[in-house]
Parts: structure tokens; sequence; C-alpha cells
């Protein structure tokens, strides 16, 4: 039998519900449960894939090829469960199935409106593909209540636990206490609006999360309970943490899972968070220290490369050390129309020891880029590329070592040799066929899960400890694979293809310490307890170099 939780945010955005619903999951799987994890999204975008990073953080891709929500990512982080495309709904797509439907003449002339069709229709996408032995679907409403564009989603859930039954539901209400400086308080105000405003559609509120940067004192939790019409033990505080893996363990200790379950009339034992506590004592006591520069894009928003932080976390914790990281943005190495001089270069990144060039898009700042690539690839520096830091590496090996100067990405310039290209570009022996998914060729995204194979006894071998790999992909051009030969004869090899060798998935250079670049997005397969080897490599070799500084001092 599944038990559905709600879990809805009130007063402010940012208060962390991914996280809090994420933290419920891993808790209740602790104990022992099944869980699925899913995010209903308000914006009318069909494809969150076309919404700009620097707006709405990373897009976090599913093996089934799905560009969804980077709550997502803390979903499967958290719980290990591989999120689906059905995991991720938003209006936009709630929209045009019910007007498909229309169209199909699927409603027999009725006038089709909000109540009850979109309302029908998300109640259908809520336990649409959840395999019958799933205990809890848990199940984030994204938004703050009393958003216009929520009001359906509400509305819905409502409907949803008046049908299975309010004992077979819950909702979690996160929500924010302040504490107010000069009356040296916590306020509960907000937070009982936030309850009215849910009991005002009729939602009842059976867990009260409340955000707080101070202990919550047990007069704030009786006025909140007595207000919120609740028990005082369902209201539960939510104290600020120093790290995002420390949630688990506090909210267990507040109660969280306990209430949950109680809530149910379900026992189980209690939850063992050893794992969860190893972790943050290597966050708190790192062994050792290596900085990383991410030369990028995007580097502006914090969240627009969600996962990719995360990924070098887990990877630094598994090594019981820190990384920091710092974020620059690549036309920073840039002048006009040029990149830097090298020696401003070596100034800008020398004191770091490892450079990762992560994904992105357009040309913006690639020269700045492949300056950084030129400087890891002559001063031995680990470096990790990904997705268009494999491109841009192959281009920088290509212009600087092979010599083709005007070696460049379609994706940049219909002009130059194409390195880099869309596969309809090239018209090489079968090299047009490539591209297996079904979709059509040329101008569409590979996205999703890809296999790849390694070249036996390459760094990119190694690191994965395996020949055939899986990674999830999102892009649109490929480095040409007639190259291939050009390249290797001069160190660069491609150490990694598609399983029928017609397109390259992992590139390394030969005499380098270590120098790795993958047209796939390892980061979203990252998880705590199971770091990933790519990047478990990177920054192992990012602590050796820091190691062979010190020596060298
Ligand atoms: N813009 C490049 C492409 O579409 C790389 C994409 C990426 O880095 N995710 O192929």
């Amino acid at each position: 039998m599944t038990y559905y939780i709600f879990v809805t945010g009130g007063v402010s955005s940012s208060l962390g519900k991914g996280l809090a619903a994420a933290s419920l999951g891993a808790l209740l799987q602790e104990r022992g449960f099944k869980v699925r994890l899913r995010k209903f999204e308000p914006y009318i975008n069909v494809d969150p894939g076309t919404m700009s990073p620097f707006q709405h953080g990373e897009v976090f891709v599913t093996d089934d090829g799905a560009e969804t929500d980077l709550d997502l990512g803390h979903y499967e982080r958290f719980t290990g469960v591989a999120a689906r495309s059905t995991d991720a709904v938003s209006t936009g797509q709630i929209y045009s199935h019910v007007i498909s439907k229309e169209r199909r003449g699927d409603y027999l002339g009725a006038t089709v409106q909000v109540i009850p069709h979109i309302t029908d229709a998300i109640q259908e996408f809520i336990v649409r593909d959840v395999e019958e032995d799933v205990d809890f679907l848990i199940t984030e409403i994204g938004g703050t209540v009393g958003d216009i564009e929520g009001l359906p989603f509400i509305e819905a859930i409502r409907q949803f636990a008046h049908g299975a039954g309010r004992g077979k539901t819950l909702f979690m209400h996160l929500t924010l206490v302040p504490y107010i400086a000069s009356a040296a308080e916590l306020k509960t105000k907000p937070a009982q609006h936030s309850v009215k405003e849910l009991q005002r559609m009729g939602i009842q509120p059976d867990i009260l999360l409340c955000r707080t940067e101070k202990p919550l004192p047990e007069s704030a939790r009786q006025k909140l309970a007595l207000f919120c019409n609740m028990p005082p033990e369902c209201v539960i505080e939510a104290r600020d943490v120093e790290t995002t893996y420390e949630v688990p363990i506090t909210y267990s200790q507040a109660g969280l899972d306990e209430q949950v379950l109680r809530r149910f009339g379900l026992e189980a034992p209690r939850p063992n968070l050893e794992k969860w506590h190893t972790i943050v004592d290597h966050f708190r006591a790192p062994k050792r220290h290596a900085s990383i520069a991410i030369v990028g894009k995007y580097t502006g928003l914090k969240d627009a490369y969600k996962s990719l932080g995360e990924a070098l976390t887990h990877a630094a914790l598994a090594h019981e050390g820190a990384v920091s990281l710092s974020w620059i943005d690549a036309s920073t190495l840039e002048n006009h129309d040029s990149a830097l001089p090298m020696t401003e270069i070596a100034q800008r990144l020398s004191s770091f020891d490892g450079i990762l060039i992560p994904g992105g898009h357009g040309e913006r700042g690639s020269l700045g880029k492949m300056a950084a690539i030129t400087f890891a690839r002559e001063n031995n520096i680990p470096c990790l590329g990904i997705c268009l830091g494999l491109q841009l590496s192959v281009i920088e090996f290509a212009r600087n070592v092979l010599g083709i100067k005007d070696a460049v990405s379609s994706e940049f310039s219909d002009e130059g040799t194409h390195l880099v290209g869309l596969l309809t570009e090239w018209d090489k022996d079968g090299v047009k066929e490539t591209r297996t998914s079904g979709t059509p060729l040329g101008g569409t995204m590979r996205l999703g899960a890809y296999t790849c194979d390694l070249v036996a006894g390459s760094k990119s071998h190694e690191a994965y400890g395996a020949a055939r790999i899986s990674e999830r992909h999102r892009h649109r051009y490929e480095v040409n694979m007639a190259y291939a030969q050009d390249l290797a004869a001069k160190g660069l090899l491609i150490s990694g293809v598609s399983p029928d060798g017609k397109l390259p998935e992992m590139i390394e250079l030969k005499d380098h310490a270590w120098f790795v670049a993958t047209q796939a997005h390892p980061e979203f397969k990252s998880r705590p307890f199971a770091p990933h080897p790519l990047f478990l490599a990177f920054v192992g070799a990012c602590f050796d170099h820091e190691h062979k500084k010190e020596r060298a001092l």
C-alpha cells in the first residue's frame, strides 16, 4: 500500500523544500521503506530545458532523458533512487496534456475547465508510473502557498486526499520562523499566516516544519500548535545547519520521521544515520585541502552548477578532505576578441590544484576557457572537462598542438575547420547514421543515458574501473571522429567511444598528470554515499598536486 505525502512551502521561497522532501525520503528509507519523490512545478514551460540556468539554476537530466528541475538532483542524491521523466511535472505539461485531449475530442463537447479537468489531470500525474511496492510517494509542490499559479495544485491535492482518504495522505508544510533582532525574538506570525492560507483552501497541515536560525522555544511551538490547529509535537524545528548532509540528522532529532509514521499509525525501527554522521564528521574535520578553479559561464548563480559542486564535495569527503571551489567567469580571462596573455592567465590560475571546465552553451567565454585549458595542459595541472569542456579541449589541442589554427565548433561559427559540429554536417563514411535514439538528426539534443566503451589501460578506464559505462548526456554537438588518429599521434587519446565506435565520449592527454574530459555529465550521477569515480580520480589528482606543491615549498 502506498502512502502519499505532499510538501508545500509558505512565507518565502528558498527555504529548502526540495531538501526537506529529500531528507524525509532518506529518513523513511533508513527505516526500511521504499520511497519515490516527485516535483510539481507551477511554471508554464513544458520543458525546463529551455530555461536559462541564470534564472532557474541547473537543468538536471534523468537517465530517461528528461530535462528537469534541480530538486530532482537533491532527491537522487539523498535517496539514491534514480528519478524518471514522470517525476517532474509542470503546469505547461498538464495544460498541453489536457489541450491535446480536448483536440482529440476526448471531452465529448464538455466545457474544459481548470476544475475539474486540470485538477483531474494533476491527480492522474500524481500517481502515474509509480511501482506498486512504493511505500511512500512524496510530492513536492513548487512555489509558495498563495501564488496564483499554485492554486490548481493545492486544489488537486486537497481533492486527492479526499479521494484517497486522510489516513493515507499527509500534508507537510515548510515555513519560516524569522528571528527579529531588534525584538530579540523568533516571530511566528508569518508561519501562522501561511497556514491560514492553506486552511482557507481546505488543507490542514499535519506537520509544520519551521525553518529557523535559533532554537524554537517551547512557547513558540505551543503558540503555533494552537493557532495552526495541530498537536505541538507536529510543530517541528528545522534549524539552519552547516552542510545539507546534516539536514536528515537534525530533522530526525527533531522528530520528523517519528511524527510522520505516528500520523499513519505505522511502526518501524529507528533510522540508522551512521553514514550521514560520518560524512558530516569528514566535512567538519577535513584531513587535506585542495583548491579548484571552475572556469565557466554561469558563475553568478550558485545553483547553475549545483550537481557539479555536489559531485566535487562528495569526492572530497570520500578522500576525507575538503575542496574550495572558485567560480571564475571565463570572459574575465579575455580582453575584447582574444584571451589574456599567458603570463596573466598564469597569475590568475597558478594557485589552483585543479581546473574544471564545465558544460555550457554558446561561444561567449570560449577563448578564456581555452586559455585555462592551455595553462592546465602545459603546466601539468589536473584538469577535468565536462561536455563543452571536452569539445573545447579538443579544439584547443587542434589549434595549439596540431596547428589547425581555425579549428572551431560549428556551434560558434560556420567558418573554419569543424572539429566539433552537428553530425549531419559531416559526410564521412557512416558518421551520419550514428544517432541511435530515434530522434531526428541535427538540431536535437542527445539527452539521457548512453553507453560508452573505455580504452583498456587509459586513465578513464582506470578511474571507472570498468570497461563499459553509462552516463547522462545533454548536448547537440559532437567531436568529429575523423580526427581521432591525428589527435592520438600528438598525444590526445580518445579514451571512450560509443559502442558502435562512432561517437567520441571521453578524451585524455597521454603525457599529463591527469587531464581527462567527458562528453557526458557525470555530475548528475554522483551521490554522497557513492561518489562518482571520475570525480574521485580528479579530486584525488588535485590532492596529489597540492601535496607536491607543499613538499616543493
Ligand atoms: N553546447 C554544447 C553542445 O550542445 C555543449 C553542451 C553542454 O556542455 N552540455 O554540444
